[in-house]
């Protein structure tokens, strides 16, 4: 056991060590950790939709009606008429044949890429996709090939020397990407996976109900409905629920629920959690202004910290600050903290190293006036730590 207190010692040192924090309460976009209360600027509950009367009232109506519990996996007797609603929904919403729910999104990535690539196949992922991909590839087997982070040159440099080497070939991205708060750049990604024989598979979990006309993500926004072999996503993040889901043909989904071992070998979403899932689609249908004014507001936020010089990445509702060293990072935050604002420092090896950072992660209930003036105090604190 030495080397676990060795472990923890060399997180410390490097200012990396995490540790779990209480959160007593949790509504409209403020925190209570400890005895204060902060605006939460660490959480993924994009559109507010956690909180909202419809997913809590259809959850309830079903906790009643179906139990707390889904008592056991889809093929054994889990499998409820709320997960078929659902399953159905999701497959209107991306405009594919089918639909499957998993339990996370760990799950989903971790099942869907080990049931359908093996070793003979090769797997090209953007070097900042998400560990649940990299995971899932790992588990499969197939052989990993890392492109520069959104650079389909460098990728199509990829193809051409080892695609033909492989009998299947998958291309792998996020859409909207955790970390670094940027967009694939999908039209070209789709353009090389056709003229290289590969399939793709995106994962929307940043993208669904923020992006696209109708609000199911980027796929929809860039235009590429019908292209994409594999679309992933999750219910936890703007669709206030929890869970994901893949849409993709039938062929594919039928395959899954008989091959997919994180779909087979665990219990099905209890029904409330279901059909909170099920809401939280409608009004991300309903409701465009929600997604509206977000982006709106991450586009002032965004405009005004570069406008005081800092380095900002990204496009979209994730707006990464770039520190690069973890001590600096941890200041920083801490700082932000004890004025009011949970603002989570991002260290390695969540990102590279070097480029520790803050990532605000911007809710419907940041509104101008807040982003206002926490831009100003940024400038202050940052100023005193630099
Ligand atoms: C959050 C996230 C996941 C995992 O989803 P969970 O439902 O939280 O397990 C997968 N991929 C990406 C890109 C994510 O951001």
């Amino acid at each position: 056991m030495e080397e676990i207190g060795a472990f923890l010692k060399k997180r410390e040192e490097e200012g990396c060590l995490r540790s779990l924090k209480e959160v007593s309460s949790r509504r409209n976009g403020r925190i209570c950790i400890g005895a204060r209360e902060y605006i939460d600027f660490s959480s993924n509950d994009y559109l507010g939709l956690s909180g909202h009367p419809a997913l809590i009232s259809k959850a309830k109506e079903a906790l009643d009606r179906l139990g707390a519990g889904s008592s056991a996996s889809r093929l054994l007797s889990g499998d409820l008429e709320v997960h078929h609603r659902l399953e159905e929904a999701v497959a209107g919403f991306k405009k594919t044949e089918a639909g499957l729910i998993f339990n996370s999104g760990y799950q989903a990535n971790v099942g869907i890429l080990s049931a359908l690539y093996c070793k003979d196949d090769a797997i090209f992922s953007d070097r900042l996709n998400h560990a649940s991909i990299v995971d899932g590839i790992l588990l499969s087997r197939a052989r990993m090939f890392r492109f520069h982070h959104n650079d389909p040159d460098h990728l199509e440099f990829i193809l051409k020397k080892e695609r033909a080497r492989f009998k299947k070939a998958l291309v792998i991205t996020e859409t909207v990407f955790s970390m670094d708060g940027d967009r694939s750049p999908l039209a070209r990604l789709v353009d090389l996976k056709e003229r290289y024989g590969c399939q793709i598979m995106v994962d929307e979990a940043h993208a669904t109900g923020v992006y696209g006309p109708e609000g199911s993500g980027v796929v929809e926004e860039d235009g590429m409905s019908g292209r994409i072999d594999l679309i992933m996503g999750t219910f936890s993040k703007a669709l206030g629920g929890f869970g994901a889901y893949l849409a993709a043909s039938k062929d594919i989904i039928d395959y899954l629920v008989n091959r997919c071992r994180s779909f087979i070998y665990s219990t099905a979403l209890p029904p409330s959690v279901t059909a909170a899932n099920l809401a939280g689609l409608e009004i991300v249908r309903e409701e465009p202004e929600r997604r509206l004014r977000l982006l709106a507001a991450a586009r002032y936020f965004r405009d005004a910290l570069r406008h005081k010089g800092f380095e900002i990445r990204g496009s979209s509702q994730i707006v990464p600050l770039i520190v690069g060293d973890n001590h600096r990072t941890l200041e920083f935050s801490d700082a932000l903290q004890k004025i009011g604002y949970w603002v989570p420092a991002i260290r390695p090896p969540t990102v590279p190293r070097g480029e520790a950072r803050l990532r605000f992660s911007l809710t419907i209930y940041h509104d101008m006036e807040i982003l206002k003036s926490l831009t100003e105090e940024i400038a202050n604190v940052g100023f005193q730590a630099a």
